[in-house]
């Protein structure tokens, strides 16, 4: 049982920059939680303070309930992966797992339990005798995870930890830890700057820009209610379309230059529209919010689906389509988007 506590969490590095600048989350026990966001943005800093390889400049952290400012990072029972492994080259498979036992000083025959019951779990049984350098960086990075579940810590702390691996060996790790940390159980900060590894992962996702929360929530509530455009634009690939809002002579609102039926409160400055809730216009009697003459720029099939890239009264709006398009460069189409699609945004980016 662990909860992860922040609160008003700061870092002011040497030099007086300061990377973190308030942040308060609770981490529910169990819980897979993902801080994600830009290069910069803070998520590294929050994590290594979480670790205690970091000072923390004001705030509390708290694990357990238990305050852990002061307490160093072998005394804060957590175990933490990295990107790079941190393997120790010379060791073998077992000894790169044992290592953190060993130094704790705990029984031989229970290390070796422990060893080899989580070489089990992940497929690395037949591999104990081998050095890293023997290793495909799927199966480094999964010693490196061995290393931290035989510690039983708990919790886990990740940075990063597929960042060093391809796109497919990324997507199988990306379960393969989502199963573990589930059928585990160990509550786990998890830092990463790829969304969609943060979407699929996160049991609460944690949205960072600028050393600041722009939102917390569960993944597909954050995608379906961006709190601000940065969120909108982050989350989601290809992002949200977000178009100007202006107003006509009449005051109705407009976007690319057609006007948008119904109601439209004052302070809306930007529309957000996501490429898979814009629609081909069909003409078959639908009551859209708009719609749109576009011209089509650019196609780009991705296999179960296509991107098609437009160009809208001096606006760019990219359409998702299912499958393959028969759609070309410089075809006009007419688009539309139903008025439950629609995101609104005032002129400072936050969601109205
Ligand atoms: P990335 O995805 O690139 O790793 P990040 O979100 O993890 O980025 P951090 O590594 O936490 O970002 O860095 C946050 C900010 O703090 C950056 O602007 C960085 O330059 C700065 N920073 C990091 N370490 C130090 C340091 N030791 N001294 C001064 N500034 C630092």
């Amino acid at each position: 049982m662990a909860t992860v506590d922040l609160n008003d969490v700061r870092k002011v590095y040497a030099g007086g920059f300061e990377a973190v600048k308030g942040i308060s989350i609770a981490i529910p026990d169990k819980a897979l939680c993902v801080l994600v966001g830009p290069s910069g943005c803070g998520k590294s800093t929050l994590l290594r303070m979480i670790a205690g390889l970091e000072t923390i400049s004001a705030g509390t952290i708290s694990i357990d309930g238990k305050v852990v400012n002061s307490i160093g990072p072998t005394d804060r029972d957590i175990a933490m992966v990295f990107q790079n492994y941190a393997l120790y080259p010379h060791m073998s498979v077992y000894d790169n797992m044992a290592y953190g036992l060993r130094n704790r000083g705990t029984p031989k025959p229970e290390i070796d339990a422990r060893v080899r019951a989580t070489a089990k779990t992940l497929e690395l049984d037949q591999l104990l005798d081998r050095k890293p350098r023997q290793l495909s960086g799927g199966q480094r990075q999964r010693v490196a995870m061995g290393r931290a579940i035989v510690r039983n810590p708990k919790v886990f702390l990740f940075d990063e930890p597929l960042s060093n691996l391809d796109a497919k060996l990324r997507g199988q790790m990306r379960v393969e830890i989502k199963n573990l940390q589930r059928n585990l159980g160990v509550t786990s900060v998890y830092v990463t700057h790829d969304q969609l590894e943060a979407m699929t992962l996160a049991d609460m996702l944690v949205v960072m820009n600028g050393g600041l929360i722009e939102q917390v929530g569960a993944p597909m509530d954050i995608y379906e209610k961006p709190a601000s455009t940065f969120v909108a634009a982050f989350i989601g690939a290809p992002p949200m379309n977000l178009l100007a809002l202006t107003r006509d002579a009449q005051g109705r609102a407009m976007v690319a230059g057609a006007v948008l039926g119904g109601d439209v409160a004052d302070n809306v400055a930007i529309v957000g529209l996501r490429p898979e809730d814009v629609v081909i216009a069909t003409g078959d009697g639908q009551s859209p919010a708009f719609t749109l003459p576009v011209t089509v720029e650019a196609v780009e099939p991705v296999g179960m689906e296509s991107f098609l890239h437009c160009a809208a009264g001096g606006v760019r709006i990219v359409v998702r389509v299912p499958g393959r398009s028969m759609a070309s460069p410089g075809d006009h189409l007419e688009v539309t988007a139903g008025r439950d699609r629609l995101h609104f945004f005032d002129k400072d980016g936050k969601r109205v």
